[in-house]
């Protein structure tokens, strides 16, 4: 099914339901607490029970007199955070949820807990001077793809998070109930678009996971990678404000963020402008070494091509010791060939862009048909780009066996 004519109406935000206080931020809330005559520092307070304490019940937030909680249910107010509604968990620790939106339309997106990342983005701003980078030999064990395999190589960039039990941590955030970009390759793709996420259920995503797990912020690090459902930059506005509250009001840094999109030239224009303050990482999904083969793959290439992809990249301005990151998606005998490898190294090299890649091996999916690469082909690939000086990971794949893995979810409920 094609769904590129959904592309058209994409950059329309859609409001919070009213009545929901999650995806409100400080200031925001300071103005709803002057609306119903109180002071605007109560507005603080709100903020803080919802996005530092995460308090899911009106009534839970005791800074607030039991009168002005009382008045603002009364008024229809509530918190509105998405809650998760089912967990699907790996054999090699992955979870992958289920969460339901705050919008009353029941519909639910995925979001995954990685507690050992996936050695691919993670959003640390660390320097990155990989032994792939000096032309050392890269993991000669890709003959399986058992996650629990523990000699493949790690981004050292990416060695960041440290979650309760001093692991990694990575979570994949969703950004629209499926996803009208339509790649081949992707699961996601086959539900089409449903709608976009207000700010507070791509915010609530990570609140509710943190919930769960526990997470101080602040103490343990995690990462977070918005490279779940959805393309974000065709919900930019929404995106954006949710930066923006994991940043100023949950406390999260922007440098251990990276979103990834397509390469919708007008978003990654707009996201160039964003202050460093609030801006993630960028990493671009770039999966073929050519227009022609992008173009079938992914067809949003037909309207923004490579070149204008690049020159759009450009604009970002990295910070120092900052990588652009390019996403590929490795297809068996379709963009994993040896020429393949040798067209990216080139296409990359041009950009004159301190850049990384990684590599993804695609995770197979029902009713798509493309083949898994060869572990030889990938380790080729691989080296190709090393020896042309471009740091380059294999990002494992992780959960697998709950369809957590990239390009997999498809909001699998039937499951
Ligand atoms: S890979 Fe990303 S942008 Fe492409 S269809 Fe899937 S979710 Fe959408």
């Amino acid at each position: 099914m094609d769904h590129s004519s959904q592309l058209v109406a994409l950059n329309a935000t859609i409001q919070p339901s009213r009545g929901m206080l999650f995806g409100v931020d400080a200031q925001a809330l300071a103005a709803c607490m002057v609306a119903v005559g109180e002071p605007a520092w109560r507005g603080r307070q709100l903020a803080e029970a919802l996005y530092r304490q995460r308090v899911t019940e009106l009534d839970a937030i005791t800074t607030l007199p039991k009168a002005l909680r009382q008045k603002l249910v009364a008024e229809g107010w509530q918190v509105g955070r998405p809650r998760i509604a089912q967990v699907f968990q790996s054999v090699d620790g992955t979870e992958r949820y289920l969460i339901e939106c705050s919008g009353g339309d029941g519909l639910t997106v995925e979001t995954v807990w990685m507690p050992e990342g996936d050695d691919g983005e993670a959003g640390d701003g660390s320097d990155a001077v990989s032994k792939q980078t000096r032309g050392a030999p890269g993991p000669s064990h890709l003959g399986t793809w058992d996650s629990k395999e523990s000699n493949l190589e790690s981004d050292p960039e990416e060695v960041s998070g440290e979650g309760k039990t001093g692991q990694r941590v990575t979570l994949c955030v969703s950004s629209q109930v499926g996803c009208a970009v339509n790649c081949r390759f992707c699961l996601t793709a086959k539900l089409g678009l449903q709608r976009n996420l207000t700010a507070g259920e791509i915010a609530g995503q990570v609140v509710a996971v943190f919930d769960r797990h526990a997470v101080e912020v602040g103490r343990d690090r995690v990462n977070l990678v918005f490279m779940g459902m959805g393309e974000p930059f065709l919900n930019y506005d929404n995106f954006m404000g949710a930066v923006r509250l994991l940043v100023r009001e949950v406390g999260l840094s922007p440098q251990r963020m990276t979103v990834s999109t397509s390469g919708i030239v007008p978003g990654i224009e707009r996201f160039a402008h964003e202050p460093a303050e609030f801006r993630p990482k960028l990493a671009i999904s770039l999966n073929a070494p050519n227009d022609q083969i992008r173009t079938e793959i992914m067809p949003i290439n037909r309207k923004w091509p490579i070149q204008s992809v690049m020159a759009a990249v450009r604009k970002v301005k990295l910070r120092p010791r900052e990588r652009m990151t390019f996403e590929y998606v490795l297809l068996g005998g379709v963009t994993d060939r040896p020429k393949d490898a040798a067209e990216v190294a080139r296409l990359i090299r041009r950009t004159g862009l301190p850049a990384k890649v990684n590599l993804i091996a695609w995770n197979p999916g029902p009713g798509i048909n493309y083949s898994t690469p060869q572990p030889e082909a990938v380790e080729a690939f691989r080296k190709t780009l090393i020896d042309a000086g471009i740091p380059t990971y294999l990002r494992k794949p992780r959960g697998r066996d709950i369809y957590a893995a990239c390009g997999q979810l498809k909001r699998t409920v039937e499951e």
